[in-house]
């Protein structure tokens, strides 16, 4: 997938979007939905996936990506309060190969503990009532 190009309506995070896929959902508003990764890299990994129709950061306008990255400093800290990380990166990948791998943007927050190394992106899927505990957590620290 080339950074150029239609937008799939059929993409993972559009069926979530519109419902017909299930998440684990953190927090949702106009702008965005965020919900738990199903194959995180570390406990409590995050995704913060604007509303907008775009496969990628380049596509998405500038309102949009402003909302957006607001949302992902309000997880990172709510992230903080819940789980206590050491870190806390946030990555967002635009283009296969940029490591892209579902083709609508978003933003990843994936805390960080010194002793625990961090997960192959896309590796293995969560265990779901671990997903539901993390989220709950989460949720309750937004501000
Ligand atoms: P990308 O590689 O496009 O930046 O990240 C896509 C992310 O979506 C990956 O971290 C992957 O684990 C996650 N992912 C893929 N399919 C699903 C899904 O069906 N549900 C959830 N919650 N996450 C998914």
């Amino acid at each position: 997938m080339s950074l150029d190009g239609a937008y799939d309506d059929d993409n993972i995070f559009a069926k979530i979007l519109r419902g017909e896929a299930p998440c684990v959902k953190v927090h949702e508003d106009g702008d965005v939905l965020c919900f738990m990764d199903i194959f995180p890299q570390s406990p409590g990994h995050v995704l913060v996936v604007p509303k907008a129709r775009a496969r990628n950061m380049l596509d998405l306008d500038d309102g949009a990506l402003k909302a957006a990255v607001v949302q992902v400093k309000r997880m990172a800290k709510a992230v903080k309060t819940a789980l206590d990380p050491e870190g806390v990166v946030v990555t967002q990948f635009n283009g296969a190969q940029a490591g892209q791998t579902v083709f609508h943007i978003h933003f990843h927050v994936i805390p960080r503990w010194r002793h625990q190394p961090l997960g192959r992106h896309g590796g293995g899927q969560a265990d779901m009532d671990e997903l539901k505990q993390q989220a709950a957590k989460i949720a309750a620290a937004l501000d």
